[in-house]
This record gives structure tokens, sequence and C-alpha cells, in this order.
């Protein structure tokens, strides 16, 4: 399909009142905007052919300048717990919808004020959204549930953030942009009858099957329990830290969702904090499971009117008692190679997290060189700082391999498609950005190539699977975007 032909619909515009579920606005233009990246994976998704980026309509439609057949844009409202504080009205302070299309909801990041902008501008700089773009798409690549990026544009448009820098727009898709504070924003201003219509939303949105059940609210609620546990483990298992899960920040379709001041780990550090404006680690790497937690309960709470609180206490005892840990334990065996389920595997992973704390090893190489392990230990000696500490859990690693069916090399192929062997680290979103700024777009195709391969062996980025270069290691990043 063609971009002329491309044809929306509005379904969050059915919920009637404008001005509590969202504000219709119109997205401001960039000054000489041009196309950074485009990205064809995500342009399958709506239907547009991969011709499209030689379409000068992309650019226009990216710009807002181009409003395909049925669009209405339209910013949403939403509140939110950020930092553990209730903030009573957020919204798409940045963001404007354009609508729908098979099911993947169209959004513009940076295209200018709305009603929800507060003090800020709307805009977002080059430097946050290609982090944003580039990211989401890695995350999708390496099987975890998160929006999409369609393509991105920059701009002469300055914005002053720490410094002068170009604004640009990132083309957004999600299944939904529904928040846990969405939620919050009808409950906190006791508009009992939206947040019910707002539930019957999301259900016809996400969890479709559930229309008309009886008992649909509490199953919503449990159904967003047990994908955001399974997000929260992948994260935890492939090493990400979010850096801002504030309730606004968490998606109700259990996807990832708003992509700032986040990082890949480098060296394994469980107390790990990206954010460097985090100065408690509140949203600390190890954190994130109790902060998943917290969150569901706020979002409990805010479903109070609909369902009694007794019900949904008794599915967050259950988050903390097993289904968070179940999550986890799957997405770490599945690491480790291991098929069965085995008493004392818990122990066997504590003991391996404590021990990557300990050793001072590259997380995602880690787990690639063990993906090779056949008993011959000098190649992980070799990338850890402590070999001891090493040595010793490799000890229990060998007796639990014992109680596998698989062979070795069995047990390897598993191990090769399960440990990523390209991450993007934060390092190496920095230098696309620094090319990026000098108008050099050449290394934002190139990690969006890398995004796209995780598991292959890519000879001519060699250099991007190994250890993360010293001077690099763990940079703090602000919120600033
Ligand atoms: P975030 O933590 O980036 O998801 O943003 C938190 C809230 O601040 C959201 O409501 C955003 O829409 C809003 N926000 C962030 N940056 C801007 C900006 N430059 N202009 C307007 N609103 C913004
Ligand atoms: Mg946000």
């Amino acid at each position: 399909m063609k971009l002329q032909d491309l044809q929306l619909q509005t379904p969050y515009l059915t919920l009637d009142g404008e001005g509590e579920f969202y504000d219709l606005c119109e997205p401001t233009p960039l000054e000489e905007p041009c196309l950074v990246s485009f990205n064809p994976d995500a342009a399958r998704l709506i239907g547009l052919d991969a011709e499209a980026h030689r379409d000068p309509l992309l650019v226009e439609l990216l710009n807002g300048t181009y409003l395909p057949k049925g669009a209405k844009p339209h910013a949403m409202c939403y509140a939110g717990h950020q930092f553990g504080h209730y903030v009573p009205r957020l919204g798409d302070g940045r963001a404007i919808n354009l609508g729908s299309v098979n099911g993947w909801h169209l959004q513009l990041k940076g295209s200018g004020e709305t009603l929800y902008s507060r003090m800020a501008d709307g805009r977002a700089v080059l430097r946050s959204s290609i982090r944003e773009y580039l990211m989401s798409e890695a995350m999708h690549h390496l099987g975890i549930p998160t929006t999409r990026a369609l393509g991105i544009i920059g701009s002469n448009t300055k914005v002053l953030r720490d410094r002068i820098e170009h604004a640009a727009i990132v083309l957004r898709l999600s299944r939904s942009w529904v928040r846990f504070g969405t939620f919050e924003y009808f409950y906190y201003t006791k508009q009992y009858r939206e947040l019910e219509m707002l539930a019957e939303y999301v259900i016809a949105e996400s969890f479709e099957d559930l229309k008309g059940d009886e008992d649909r609210y509490f199953k919503m609620f449990s159904r967003i329990v047990d994908s955001t546990a399974r997000l929260t483990a992948q994260w935890q298992a492939i090493g990400f830290n979010h850096g801002v899960l504030n309730t606004d920040n968490m998606s109700v379709a259990g996807v990832t969702i708003d992509y700032g001041p986040f990082a890949m780990m480098d060296d394994f550090n469980y107390y790990y904090v990206c954010n460097h404006t985090d100065r408690v680690g509140r949203y600390a790497y190890g954190e994130q499971p109790n902060i998943s937690y917290w969150n569901l309960t706020m979002l409990a709470k805010a479903l109070t009117p609909l369902i009694p609180k007794e019900r949904t206490q008794e599915k967050l005892d259950d988050y903390g008692a097993f289904i968070y840990q179940d999550a986890y334990m799957d997405q770490m065996r599945r690491k480790l190679g291991l098929e069965k389920k085995e008493e004392g595997d818990d122990e066997l992973i504590a003991e391996l997290v404590g021990a990557l704390h300990e050793a001072t090893v590259d997380y995602t190489l880690f787990f690639r060189t063990l993906s090779r392990y056949d008993g011959e230990k000098e190649p992980l000696f070799d990338i850890v700082m402590d070999p001891l500490v090493m040595d010793k859990w490799l000890k229990i690693y060998d007796r639990r391999l014992e109680k596998e069916a698989r062979t070795h090399a069995q047990r390897q192929e598993a191990m090769l498609r399960s440990n990523p062997k390209y991450v993007l680290k934060n390092y190496m979103l920095q230098e696309a950005i620094t090319l990026a700024e000098k108008g050099d777009f050449s290394m934002v195709e190139r990690l969006l190539y890398i995004a796209a391969h995780p598991y292959e062996e890519l000879p001519e980025y060699e250099a991007y699977a190994g250890d993360t270069p010293e001077i690099s290691k763990n940079i703090g990043l602000s919120c600033s975007s």
C-alpha cells in the first residue's frame, strides 16, 4: 500500500468527553524536516510497502503536515505516580495520536504543544529520538514486547535543553497507548463512569476475548499482572534498565513504552541505575520487579470502584509469591540452556546473579560465551575480572547440566538463540547520535541493522559484540530529552 492510501480509524475518540479522555489538537510542524531513518519492518505492520521511504509524503506524515484519511490528531489524558508521588494530570505533552490501522496506533512524538504540555515545549530532541527509535526496534527483535517505530525526522527547529539542540519527531506504533496512569486519572478525579468506560475500551483493544465476560474487569487486571510480570522478567533476563518506571510509563498491554534514559547493562551490576537524576536508585535494575509490583498495586487501587480490593490483592500476592518468579525462572533457564525444571534452580540462578555481580563481567558477553561452554572454562575466565568466583559457580552449573538430556551441541544451539550477540549499548547509540548531530545518519542505519539481527554472527560488526570500552561503561543519562 502507498502512503496516500493509508486509512486510519480513531477508536479512542468514541469515548466521549473531549478534555477528559483526550484533546483534539494539531501537530506543529518542524522547520526544514529531513528523513533520518525509515524502518520497513514497522511499515509492514501497517500495510505500507518498503518503497514508502521514497515518497515525499513520508516526511510530511512524520511532520504532521500530511494527515492520512480518517486521521484525527489527539493527545491523550493521563495522570501517574512519578518517583512515588502522584501527579494529578500529565497526558501526552509532546505526543499526538493520529489514529490506528491493523490494530497499530500511530503516534507522533515531539510534534509540538498539546493541552497537556504544562510548561514544556512539546518537542523531542534528535538525541533522545534516535535512542527510542533504535532501542524499541532492538527490543522487538530480542522478543521483548514493545512499541515500534516507523521512522524519524530531524529538523532545523532549535530547542533548549542543557544546550541548544535540534528537534526531531519519531512516529511510534503501539497496540495500545493506555497506561496505568490513564486509569489513575479517572480514579483520583472520582469519574467512575469514565473509569468503567476506559476498562471497556481496554478490554476491546487488548483483551478482546474477555468482551461480555461477567468477570471481565478482574480478568483484565489479572492479565495485566501476568503480562507485566513476564515483561519485567524479560527486562531482567536481557539486562535492561528502563530508568523511569513511573505509572504513566507502564502499559496496560504489557509492552515496554517511553524510552528515556534507559540502558542495556555493560558490566553486570545488580544495583545499576542508568538514570542519574534518580539519586536514591528507585528505578535501579535490581529494583524493577519490586517497582512493577508497586505500580500494579497503584493500578489495583485505581480499579477499586470496579473490582473488590480483596480480589486484586490476592492476585498481587500471587505476583509476589510466584507469578514474577516463575516468569523470571523461565527466562533464565532458557538463557542457561536448561530444558528441565529442577529443584535448586532458584539457587543456581541466585548464585549466578551474585557471581556476575562480584566477578565484574559484561552481562551480554558472559551469556554469549557461556552459550559455547563445553566444560572448557578458559574462555569464561578470560572475560571476567575474578575467575575464582566464576569457577565456583561453574561447578554448580556443571552438576546441574548432568541432569539435562540434551547434548552439549544441542544446548549450545538453543543458547545461541536465547543469548544475543548484539545489544544496543549506550556507547553505540551515542556514536550514532554524535554523527547524526553532524548530519551523518549512516550509523543509525547500521545500528538499525544490528538491532534486527541480535543473534547472528555479523563479522563486520564484531567490534560491537565485545566488552564495552572502559571509558564508555555505565554512562549516566539524564531525563532531559
Ligand atoms: P516521560 O517521563 O518522558 O514519559 O514524560 C513525562 C511527562 O512529561 C509526560 O506527560 C510527557 O508528555 C511530558 N513531557 C516530557 N517532555 C516534554 C516536553 N518537552 N514537552 C511537553 N511535555 C513533555
Ligand atoms: Mg512517559
